[in-house]
Order: structure tokens, then sequence, then C-alpha cells
């Protein structure tokens, strides 16, 4: 505990959510707040209540006055640290039932066919997302930690960006992330992506909704991600997997106590000692309850040596039951119920006991702790905490067992249990006729495997693991902001320039000197940037070298006329300003290799739409800058192993570009090249420019003093300090050019 308050040194820490942890009722003019024990409000509370942490929420409860509003402010505030957003009637309509519950719920559970589109809850949606942010600003302080809760507020980690550029943002979200093919539904798809990035951290609860949130980031707003990793505006956006637990000692504890005790034995005596089913949902369409009932019917049907020998207790917690689809749903399940009941039940025994409602902790506990079965079978689930809940409450009185379904979230860490698919009712069947069957000590080896681990990963893990890992990311920003070659930074650069008698410059040309194309060719030098290198190249006391991967004769015709020396296909010929022929780099090397590897890329090429191969006198390069960016990514991975295989002992390399894989023999490289230049003159000046992972061979060969650049930012690289795009380090040398243009003329 001290060590977790310790890590924050001081900081507070403001957790936002659509709804605060607590519920206010008001009878006879007295307005009750009770604390409530979710999940959510238990993992964070050491967060929330010491240290001065605060919670932003909807209390919901409208005060009707004024008055009445800042009365329940002051004692939200005084005595739960909680700080209540006020929504009005229409924005709960449109914001939550609608935009939230309506779209994004369905949406990202891959309901594609329940949701609506609807512009004006979207613009609800933003306007309250608003609202949440211009409450935060009242009263967020500098150094303060915000953690932003879920699917109702995904614009808010932007919203607040905006506001406080520096601020540390978490985003966690409570719901699956869906793949790019569901999500790509969402007219807002961009919006709300851009409204997650604000956030430094970004938590999911699986390593699935991670890697379809990254895919859409890339395949959606174009960015790339690395170890997920994604920058965004100069800041590195990190991306990673947190499965939320619970409070397992909690529940431990209570099937210890007195009550629970009492209350089993009464629950027992009313089955009369049968085996016990149960589940335990929100009534909700995602949890797949008709689908369930369904098969315990089928259950029924094919084993009726079971009748009369089990009860299924099935509890339904209502929500959402103002919305019709719900209400439909409640009707269903009732029907399907009676439809059970009715075909099995006689006067001595009810198949199923039902209960449409929310029941007190201890009984929900003596549920768990003496049910034989736990069947949680959703359609779709973020994470479902009801299993780990029966878990835990496992192993004391009985050795149960667990049917989940493979697609809730909980199912990546159970794997002991049951799996299920849940449209599969004759699965489902079976695995209920399985997990009542299965001997004694398969359940006792399993279950201890699942609440170990349980027990480990609980809640307050969870929290932490989240937590740690947001300061991290901060920290690592705010490491990477000092690498940035601006203020002081640069303006010391610009004096060592102006006091340096012999400067050398080993510039990539490009995504450092013009931005990438679609098609090699069309990446032309504009006017502006020959004026550039002209201007640099004429002062005496400069050497401007261009060291790219192009051909000769690309860069001869598009460079004519500067007075800059070149490098050509990554080091494999070089031309000094003075003469006019290429020399090469490549003694002894011969091109019979390309005999080997051509056929290989060609077969790539064909499968990869958009790819293509560029022949340079020294190597091979495959492109696959125009395909579609997973498809040519996954690819090029697979070429590379591909590739590497065929190359022991050949004296030849694989080099991954941006876009682009380049083999060619081992001793061409940029480096090479840049050391023919550095050992020409006893420099005083040394600038290296480049931006993707060819120009690392620059950066590596550089002397320590040099300034090695690396233009657009990237977590990985060995130059000391970066810019943030060809238009930066185009500025940069404009800057230089200025300087020599004085000096010269005056
Ligand atoms: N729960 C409750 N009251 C009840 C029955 C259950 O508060 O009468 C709790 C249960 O203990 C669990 C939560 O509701 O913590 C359901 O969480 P889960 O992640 O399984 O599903 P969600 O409802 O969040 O989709």
């Amino acid at each position: 505990m001290k060590d977790k308050l310790d890590k924050l040194a001081g900081r507070r820490v403001i957790i936002i959510s659509n709804r605060l942890p607590v519920s206010v009722s008001k009878e006879n003019w007295e307005t009750t707040i009770s604390p409530s024990s979710g999940g959510l409000a238990t993992g964070l509370a050491s967060y929330h209540r010491d240290q001065e942490g605060l919670w932003i929420g909807w209390p919901g409860y409208n005060p009707t006055t004024e008055k009445e509003k800042t009365g329940l402010k002051n004692r939200l505030l005084n005595e739960f640290n909680c700080y209540p957003v006020y929504l009005s009637n229409l924005e709960i309509k449109k914001y939550y039932n609608g935009f939230s519950n309506d779209t994004i719920w369905p949406l990202f559970h891959y309901f594609t066919t329940k949701c609506t589109y609807d512009p004006t809850e979207w613009d609800y949606y933003q306007r309250v997302n608003e609202k949440y942010c211009r409450t935060l600003l009242e009263v967020v302080r500098p150094g303060d930690i915000i953690w932003v809760q879920d699917y109702h507020l995904m614009l808010l980690p932007e919203m607040v960006r905006r506001e406080v550029p520096d601020a540390t943002i978490g985003f966690f979200l409570h719901i699956p992330f869906p793949s790019m093919e569901v999500f790509r539904y969402l007219p807002w798809r961009k919006e709300i992506l851009n409204g997650i990035l604000g956030a430094d951290m970004i938590g999911f609860h699986t390593y699935d909704y991670s890697r379809h949130f990254l895919s859409c980031v890339l395949r959606i707003l174009g960015k790339e991600q690395n170890y997920g990793q994604i920058v965004v505006d100069n800041r590195v956006v990190k991306i990673d997997t947190f499965p939320m637990g619970i409070d397992a000692a909690k529940f431990i504890e209570t099937v210890e106590s007195e009550e629970v005790d009492t209350e089993i034995n009464n629950l027992m005596k009313s089955i009369k000692n049968n085996k016990l089913i149960l589940s335990v949902d929100r009534l909700d369409f995602t949890k797949g309850i008709p689908e369930r009932l369904k098969a315990f019917e089928a259950f029924l049907e094919k084993y009726p040596d079971w009748r009369g020998k089990v009860t299924y207790i099935m509890l339904c917690v209502p929500s959402r039951d103002k919305i019709q689809q719900y209400q439909l749903l409640k009707k269903e399940v009732d029907e399907l119920v009676g439809k059970i009941d009715g075909r099995f039940g006689d006067p001595g025994w009810s198949p199923i006991l039902y209960m449409y409602r929310s029941i007190p902790f201890s009984t929900l506990v003596s549920l768990y702790a003496s049910a034989d079965l736990a069947l949680v079978t959703p359609l779709r689930d973020g994470m479902n905490l009801v299993c780990k809940e029966y878990l835990a409450c496992q192993g004391q009185l009985k050795n149960g067992m667990l049917v989940l379904s493979e697609t809730a979230g909980s199912a990546a860490e159970l794997g002991e249990a049951i799996i299920v698919n849940p449209n599969n009712i004759n699965s489902m069947t079976e695995a209920i006729h399985q997990g009542l069957t299965m001997p004694e000590e398969d359940k006792k080896a399993a279950l201890k495997l699942m609440i170990n681990r349980i027990k480990r990963y609980n809640v307050f893990r969870w929290a932490d693991d989240f937590m740690d890992q947001l300061l991290k990311v901060k920290e690592n920003q705010e490491h990477n902001e000092q690498r940035l070659l601006a203020g002081r930074l640069k303006r010391e650069l610009l004096t060592g320039y102006e006091q340096a008698d012999k400067r050398l410059f080993l510039l990539d040309y490009d995504g450092t000197l013009v931005s990438f194309k679609k098609k090699p060719e069309q990446a032309k030098p504009d006017e502006e940037l020959l004026v550039l290198l002209k201007k640099m190249a004429a002062d005496p006391q400069n050497k401007v070298v261009v060291i790219s991967g192009r051909d000769q004769d690309s860069l001869q015709e598009w460079l004519a006329g500067t007075e800059v020396d070149l490098v050509a296909e990554h080091g494999a010929w070089f031309r000094e300003r003075d003469l006019d022929h290429w020399e090469s780099a490549q003694q002894g090397n011969t091109t019979d290799w390309k005999d080997n590897i051509y056929p290989l890329l060609e077969v790539f090429a064909e499968r990869t739409p958009g790819a293509f191969i560029e022949e340079k006198s020294s190597a091979l390069v495959w492109h696959y800058r125009k395909s579609e960016p997973e498809l040519g990514s996954l690819r090029a991975k697979e070429l590379v192993d591909n590739i590497r295989g065929l190359l022991n002992a050949t004296g030849l390399q694989v080099l991954l570009g941006n876009k682009v894989i380049e083999v060619k023999p081992v001793d061409i490289n940029k480096g090479k090249a840049a050391a023919i230049w550095l050992a020409k003159e006893n420099w005083d000046f040394i600038l290296g420019m480049g931006d993707d992972w060819t120009d690392e061979d620059i950066f590596a060969v550089l002397p320590e003093d040099a300034w090695s650049v690396k233009v657009g930012f990237t977590a990985f690289t060995k130059a000391r300090f970066y810019l943030e795009s060809h238009k930066a380090a185009r500025s940069l040398l404009d800057s230089l050019a200025e300087i020599s243009s004085k000096v010269i003329a005056g």
C-alpha cells in the first residue's frame, strides 16, 4: 500500500466515469448517499480515497434546484471524494440511453443489426463529453493523474489533452473493442479513435481487443504501431492489455461467514439438496440468456434422469429497462422460463428458479458457494466478472465447475473451464452434462489453477499494473521531449554551426528532405528544396552529402546543379560534386544472387496487390507502400523470413526500410558511405539526418558529439535528437543557410 502511494509522489488521481461510485436517493426530503461496492470502485479505492483522490461522474440523480445541487455537490465532495456532473433528462436519453447504449454497446459487442446511428445522439455524446471535460477543468491541478473509464467517455481524453497538453491521461475500455470490419460501420469512427488517442496509456481487457484497436488505428487513421506504441503529435501512446480481476479475498472471507452458512442451509433445504446450476447476469442481449435456456431445455430432454434432481437458479439483474429492446428481451426470457417450467415441472419440483432483481451480497455469495455448476455463456462480454466471483467462492464447500463462453474476455484466462461456443446449443447441452458428471479430482485440479490465478490477478493488481504503466509512459514521454531539436537545443546547434569552420552534412532524401509519395518517381525535389541545398552547398565551409537509397540516375537528374555530393543505393555508388563520374563501393561484388532472390520477390508481389519490385544495380527492392497497410506489413514479415532462409553465407543482407524491403550485399550500407566522408576531414560540426532503419547505420558511425537527428518520432533509434517531420528538417536547414548567407554577404 505504501509503495503504491509512494510511486505517485504526492500526485492526485482523478478518476472519471459515466457514473459516480455512489447511489443517491431521496425520501421525505432526506437525501441519502451510499457508496456502491462495484468491482471498479473496490479496485480503485486506494487511489480514490487516499491521497485526496477525486472521482468525477454523474450521481445518478438530478437535484431540482440550484441550492440542492450545491448541497449535494458539497456532501459528495466532503464525504465521498466525489465531484458530480449533473445531466439533464434529455442528455441522459440521447448520450447515455442513445449513443452509448444504442450505438456503441451493441456495435462493440458485434450486434450490428441492433445499432442506431443517429446524428442527434452523436451530437449529444460530444456535448456531454465536453461537459465532463469542463467539469474536470474546474478541479484539475498540475501534476494530477487523470484516469478515464469506459465507452461513455471515449472523446474525453483528446478534449482534455487540448486544454491541458501535458496532462497525464489513462483510458480503460471495459467492453470489447471490435474488429476493424465491425468498427468501420460507425460513421464517427475517426473521431472516436482520435478521442481515445488523446490518452497516454490505453488499456483493454484482452490481447485481441488491443490488437483490434491497433489495427483500426492503422487502417482508419494510417498510424503505425511499434510494439504497442503509437506516435501521436510527438507523444508516444502505449496500448496494452490488463485483464480486470475481482477482490477475491472479500469473496473467500464472506463464504466463511456465519450469515452465509445459514443462508446456504436454507437454500439447500428449499431445493431439496438437488444439484444446483447457477447463472447471474444483467438482463442484456449480450448475455445469451435465451440461448442458455434453450440449452437447459435440451439437456432435460436429452438426459431425463436429471429431471427432479437438478435446479437451475437463474438470477437476472434488471438493466436499462426503459429501452424497448430490453423490454422485448425480458418478455422472451419470461416466456421461455414459463415454457420450460411448464413442460418439465411437477408439484414438487421446478426446473428453473427465476429471480428478476438484485440480491444482497451475502445471498449472492451463498449461491456462488453452493452451486455445482455455473453457466456463464454470454454471446459477447468484455471481461465478465461473475465467473471469477463464482470460482473465488468455490473449493471450500464444493468443487463445482464452470461452463464459459469462448467469447467472454475472461475465457483468455480461464482455459481450465468447459469452454463453449454460446451459439452452439448442442455443445452447451453437452457441457452442462459434462459439468455435472465430471470426476471430483478433475474439478478440484482445474479449480485450483483457476482460483490461484484469480487470487493473484485481483482487481488491485489490475489497477496497480495500469497505473505503473501509465507513469512509465509519461516518464518516457518526458525523456523524449528533451530530445526534440527545438528551443535551447536548436539554439545550441545554430551556435555550433556558426562557430565551426568545417561542417559535414549527411542527409537522407526520402522522408527527410521530401515527404513520401505512393510511387517512388513522384518524390522529385521541389524548387524550394533545390534552392535550399544550393545555398547550403554554396558555403565553402560546408560539405553536403545526400545519402539515399535511390538509384544514381534519379539522384543525378533531380539534384543536378545543387553542388551536393551524392551517395546512391544506400552506399553502393558515390559521386563527389567535383567529379564527373560515379564510383562503386562494390569491389568484387557480383549480382548473380539476384537470379535467386528475384523469383521469390515476384511471388510475393503477385500475392500482394499494390506491391512491386524495383531493380537497382546493387540491390533488389520490394515496395509495398501502395498495398493495404496490414496485408503489406504481414507479407513483408513473411517475405523477410523467406529471404533470410536463403541468405546463409551469401554475403547478402535484408533491410527493412519505410514500406520497402531491400536485399543487397552486406558490405553496402549508409554507415559505410558516411564513414568515407567522416574520414575526409577533421570536421568540427557534423549533422546527420534520416528517417528510417537504413539511416540508423549513419547514426551508428557518427562521433558522439555529432548532431544525429531522427526525422519523425519513433521510440527506437540511435539518433540523439529528433524533429517532427521533413518540414521541420527543412526549416532547420533553412536557419543554417540563413546564417551562411549573412556571413557570405557580410
Ligand atoms: N451483481 C450485483 N447484484 C446482483 C448480482 C450481481 O451487483 O444482484 C454484480 C456481480 O457481483 C458482478 C456484476 O454484477 O460483479 C456483473 O459484472 P459482469 O462483469 O459479470 O457483467 P456486466 O454486468 O458488467 O456486463
